[in-house]
């Protein structure tokens, strides 16, 4: 595969190319062109070159490209989710989901086109006030491989709709599955030069997107550190920034939960995406009156999780997306194993078996008992991991899940009208959950507090962060 600049397939200008390989066999899934800062570049000149037609069209006119890609997208699901397992490693079922969610987000962005209209206002002594809405102009697109595909429509949709110019970077280890899709809006009638893509690595590509005078607002999605990173390098030229960075969600499990709810809560939240999501279920607070048998019944839904190949039928747990995330966690449950945190009640090891020699497979795992202080509720965890630990009550589970340096999510499990108004009010947090966890409709403005991130994705108001007001005030 190419990288789409100006709605023509490029090489790179250095020519080279990267390898993408399948993270549960090993195999070769495709190759990207290794971009720099001169594609990057590149892309620019060609989003800026097709800034005025496309700015200048009707806000539904740009939605209605949207809403033919979306239909395209689902047309061609099974082809695209297959890529996206081959690249990343969800099992089918969940990339089938994850594609269908990049359509569903297009489609809404084309209902709000609908309301797009700006503001009039009649001020005595001040005149006729009209306050316009206008695109900021070029934008760039950072995003991670956890879910390339969902995470790319929170950010190309409204930016499309308000009317600028994207480029895109995807995340090395799964660019196949953007590039696809932004070849698919270009077949719906996105002008070249509108989407961009260029692939390559963060060092190069990413930051001459975040340095680039010419780039008037950046939404980045992945680590607090590299945020951190293109929040210093966009300074210079002060342009808009969106931060997604990471999370460590808490979850509390109150002694009056439906436990056995509060239990598949716990499986979706912790080891969907094989444990790769921001908002995922990081650390668990549970009273200690239903521990034991939460614990329980935890252990028996863990060891039921079949993990293998996404592509192979029946599998509930893929691999971890790259070397660098499986190492990682290997090294955050081999730290806490070393200094005795915690009782492994499930898991804790890669698996044995001919069928995971060539894959980055984690076993999914379980640890009860879990100080307070280990780096397992300090640290996000990017994997299959979940530390348990117990509560006394809600006061201490609410000062124990804001504990943090993060806030993206929290969720909490009960029937109590009472403690649901506390938890809600007391947790410092994006989003809170209550009886269930990590669901996010487009519907829904979606961000952290703290070190989590600046700005907010989705909902009607994503559109307002890729436009900017002009207020025109007019007397006669
Ligand atoms: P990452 O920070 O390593 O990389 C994210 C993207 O940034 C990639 O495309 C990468 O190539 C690029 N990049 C790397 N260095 C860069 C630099 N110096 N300048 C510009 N770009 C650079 O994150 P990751 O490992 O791909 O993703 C996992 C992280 O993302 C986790 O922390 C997770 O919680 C977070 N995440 C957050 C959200 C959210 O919405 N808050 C959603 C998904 C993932």
């Amino acid at each position: 595969m190419k990288m789409l600049i100006n709605g023509e397939w490029r090489d790179s200008v250095s020519g080279k190319v990267f390898a993408v390989h399948n993270p549960a066999t090993g195999d070769a899934v495709g190759e990207a062109p290794l971009g720099g800062e001169d594609d990057v570049r590149s892309a620019v000149e060609a989003a800026g070159g097709a800034f005025p037609d496309w700015s200048a069209k009707s806000p539904r006119d740009r939605a209605k490209v949207l809403f033919f890609a979306a239909e395209e997208v689902r047309r061609r699901n099974t082809d695209l989710a297959a890529l996206l397992t081959a690249e990343q490693g969800k099992p089918i079922r969940e990339a089938v989901d994850e594609i269908n969610g990049f359509a569903n987000i297009l489609e809404y962005y084309y209902a709000l086109s609908a309301g797009e209209r700006g503001e009039f206002m009649n001020l005595r002594g001040y005149g006729r006030i009209t306050v316009e809405r206008r695109p900021l102009g070029i934008c760039g697109a950072i995003i991670p491989w956890n879910m390339p595909a969902i995470i790319m429509g929170w950010k190309i949709g409204p930016a499309l709709v308000a009317g600028n110019t994207v480029v895109l970077k995807p995340a090395r280890t799964a660019p196949l599955t953007c590039t696809k899709l932004a070849e698919i809006l270009g077949d719906a009638g996105l002008p070249p030069g509108v989407l961009n893509v260029v692939t390559g690595s963060g060092e190069t590509v990413g930051r001459e997107i975040a340095r680039n005078p010419a780039i008037r607002k950046v939404s980045f999605t992945g680590e607090v550190g590299t945020g951190r990173q293109v929040a210093l390098d966009a300074a210079p030229t002060l342009k808009r920034l969106t931060l997604e960075l990471g999370g460590s969600d808490p979850m509390i499990v109150c002694d009056d939960a439906d436990i056995p709810m509060a239990v598949e809560g716990v499986i979706r939240g912790r080891f969907y995406n094989c444990g790769q999501v921001c908002t995922a279920v990081k650390r668990l607070y549970v009273y200690e009156s239903i521990a034991d048998e939460v614990i329980r019944r935890l252990k028996s839904r863990v060891e039921a999780i079949v993990v293998g190949n996404g592509m192979d039928r029946g599998v509930s747990m893929g691999p971890l997306n790259n070397r660098a995330g499986l190492e990682r966690v290997v090294g955050q449950v081999d730290a806490a194993r070393e200094r005795d945190e915690g009782e492994i009640v499930a898991g804790g090891r890669v698996p044995e078996g001919k069928e995971y020699e060539r894959g980055l497979f984690f076993l999914p795992t379980l640890i009860a008992g879990v100080p307070h202080d280990s780096v397992l509720f300090s640290e996000e965890v990017f994997g299959p991991v979940l530390p348990i630990a117990t509560v006394p009550g809600l006061d201490e589970a609410l000062d124990l899940a804001n504990n943090s340096r993060y806030g993206l999510g929290a969720s909490v499990w009960t029937r109590s009208a009472d403690v649901i108004a506390r938890a809600t009010e007391g947790l410092e947090a994006g989003i809170v959950w209550v009886n269930q966890h990590l669901k996010i409709p487009p519907e829904v403005p979606f961000g952290g507090t703290k070190e989590s991130g600046i700005g907010r994705e989705n909902g009607s108001r994503a559109l307002e962060e890729y436009m900017e007001e002009k207020a025109v005030l007019i007397r006669l």
